[in-house]
């Protein structure tokens, strides 16, 4: 298993969030911060995945508008464009092509295998569409296309890219070497989970229904404070984590831990004896600096729509040219005439 800490430099990076609700403080520590620290020392092609969005219900509308939302997001928590790709999964059309050329070269029976597509389709019947179906495939042509080495995603992803590898293996072994063979890169130490706040035992999800145990990072300053003034704790208010037993506390624990580079042992050390009301109001404070920055770079970037759709188009240019270079290379290997 390959951690953050031990990812080779100057290696491919590919990652993608796809627009669906609104992104959460559980994305920006479990999947942006990591992303944005990737850019230092790789060529990173990170994607706002619309096309992945249409696998489940949308308002066409709120679709385009949070595509745009999550692009500045992405921007304003660190992933600078002028160090990685960022672009819309849409505006580079070879992510469409390679993968219904993939679609041919899966097996029905490894897709059918995937516990995402048993998850989602168990929790809306009345939508099961072939795109869902299909979805671990459109995920590995957007990994294959730029030649990703690392893939940083949570483990609910793992299965996707282990898919992907066998796919391009399998590929690479009918034809010749076309694709270089992503691996997951999962956060140092296991990552930081964040748990809602309202029930610490589920995660923190950007399409969870409970919007009190949920901080969005647009969220205002008023209501950070009062969702942590709300978070469910426990009732023998001692602050120590303790994960299986006092899931709220340890959540605010990791929550602040994340974000003040304190380890949770030192953050612990720093609140003990504190009482669970201060604990609350010191996290829910840091958790508002921290968007704070954020917040005021996304008000810029999305108050300026041109230079946010230059950022978009430059970005889909770039990832363009490296997504041609290997459809045309797989075209070519698979028979389809070239004139
Ligand atoms: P999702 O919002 O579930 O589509 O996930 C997008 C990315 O954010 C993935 O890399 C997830 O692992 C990460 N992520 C989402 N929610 C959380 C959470 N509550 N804690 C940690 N990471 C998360």
């Amino acid at each position: 298993m390959t951690t953050t800490n031990d990812a080779q430099a100057g290696k491919v990076v590919y990652s993608a969030l796809k627009p669906t609700g609104e992104l959460t403080l559980g994305n920006y520590i479990g999947a942006l911060k990591t992303m944005a620290a990737l850019t230092q020392r790789h060529p990173c092609y990170y994607t706002v995945a619309d096309l992945h969005a249409l696998t489940v219900d949308n308002v066409p509308a709120e679709l385009r508008r949070r595509s745009l939302d999550f692009a500045a997001l992405f921007i304003a928590a660190g992933l600078s464009p002028d160090r990685a790709t960022i672009f819309i999964q849409s505006h580079v059309r070879q992510h469409a092509e390679l993968a219904w050329a993939l679609n041919c070269y899966t097996q029905f029976g490894e897709a059918r295998r995937m516990t995402q597509f048993k998850d989602k389709s168990a929790k809306a019947p009345q939508n099961v569409n072939v795109g869902l179906f299909a979805y671990p495939t459109l995920m590995a042509a957007d990994i294959l296309l730029y030649q990703a080495d690392y893939v940083p995603v949570g483990k609910d992803q793992q299965q996707h890219v282990e898919l992907a590898r066998t796919v391009a293996e399998r590929f690479n072994n009918r034809y010749s070497p076309t694709f270089t063979l992503p691996e997951c890169l999962f956060p140092k130490e296991g990552g930081a989970k964040i748990y809602s706040l309202t029930e610490p035992t589920g995660k923190m999800g950007k399409t969870e229904s409970d919007e009190n145990g949920t901080v969005f990072l647009l969220d205002t300053e008023d209501a950070v404070m009062k969702k942590f003034k709300r978070a469910v704790t426990d009732s023998d208010g001692e602050i120590r984590f303790d994960r299986a037993n006092k899931p709220g506390v340890s959540n605010l624990l990791t929550i602040y831990s994340a974000l003040s580079g304190k380890t949770v042992g030192e953050a612990e050390a720093a609140l003990a004896g504190a009482g669970y009301a201060a604990l609350k109001e010191t996290v829910g404070q840091c958790v508002a600096a921290a968007l704070r920055p954020i917040q005021d770079t996304y008000k810029t970037l999305i108050a300026d729509k041109t230079g946010l759709e230059t950022i978009l188009k430059e970005g889909a240019q770039k990832a363009s040219y490296a997504a041609a270079k290997t459809l045309n290379k797989v075209y070519k290997k698979v028979g389809l005439l070239q004139l």
